[in-house]
């Protein structure tokens, strides 16, 4: 057997050769998906896909700066290079590294290390009854916005703010899937006061999360394509407070979830980004 640091350098060119590869292979769409990067914001999200992509962590972390809690999962599924990427711990606190910071941060550098062609964003959200949304209903978001960056200066500083942005077009995905469709609101609260409120309904959304619409700028500034699926785990215009609600349903809606994202990756397998 190999000592482990020529396995690990092997190992690590291959990863590097892959990547070569897939950068060469990046045409206008019609060349199958080869790399897609999953971001999550919680474990609890993370661990169902990684059992089912049975992917493996990523022990070294070489590919992140020294330090972050930053976790990745690899592997190849239907043919699929697939990263999975999660913000991992707060390093002082513990707890998953929810909101869009770490989500920004992370799809940053998961699109400078690993050069995908497609991300996913998978993750939990809250849903608006009043939208037609119930409790483990699992959405693709058509559009994407944000709800907490209030810059009252009209005309173009108050709609930077808001960042209102389409995700990349899925059609065929859609119909295939018979998936519902929606527009997501971001922000970095989990609860929601009278001005997000007002925000929200302004952007017509039927989903609330804290990281969708930070993942999907930071994606279209670097021009990669991105989707959004978000499952719901409590009812924001319900009477049960949404924390609550959230926890008692996290478990349950997380493996929606993991059926959702997989028949989103099979349904990609093989297929370009103009078949979707
Ligand atoms: N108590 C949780 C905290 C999760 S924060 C914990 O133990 O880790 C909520 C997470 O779920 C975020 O990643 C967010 O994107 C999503 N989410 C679910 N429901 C939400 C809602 N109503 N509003 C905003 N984000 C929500």
């Amino acid at each position: 057997m190999a000592p482990p640091e020529e396995t690990t350098a092997a190992h690590a060119a291959a990863e590097a050769a892959a990547i070569e590869e897939n950068l060469a292979a990046k045409t206008t769409g019609d060349q199958p998906i080869s790399t897609i990067v999953i971001v999550v914001a919680m474990q609890t999200e993370a661990l169902p896909l990684v059992a089912k992509f049975e992917l493996s962590e990523d022990l070294d972390r070489s590919v992140f700066p020294k330090g972050v809690p930053w976790v990745r999962y690899h592997g190849t599924y239907k043919g699929l290079h697939i990263n999975l990427v999660w913000p991992g711990k707060d390093a002082v606190l513990g707890v998953d590294s929810v909101g869009t910071v770490s989500a920004s941060l992370l799809t940053y550098a998961s699109i400078q290390a690993f050069k995908p062609d497609l991300i996913i964003n998978a993750g939990t959200a809250g849903g608006f009854q009043a939208k037609g949304a119930s409790i483990i209903d699992v959405y693709l978001a058509s559009d994407v916005a944000f709800h907490d960056r209030r810059i009252p200066i009209p005309v173009i500083f108050d709609l930077y703010g808001i960042g209102a942005r389409r995700t990349f077009s899925t059609p065929n995905l859609v119909k295939q899937l018979g998936i519902k469709v929606g527009k997501l609101s971001t922000g970095d609260s989990l609860d929601m006061c009278p001005q997000d409120e007002s925000s929200i309904t302004a952007n017509d959304a039927t989903l609330k999360d804290m990281e969708g619409a930070a993942v999907a700028y930071v994606a279209d500034l670097l021009s990669v394509p991105t989707i959004l699926i978000k499952a719901v785990t409590d009812i924001v215009d319900g009477p049960k407070p949404t924390a609550e609600e959230f926890m008692e349903n996290v478990v349950a809606v997380s493996a929606a979830l993991h059926y959702a994202v997989t028949e989103v990756v099979d349904f990609i397998s093989g297929k370009s980004l103009s078949d979707l």
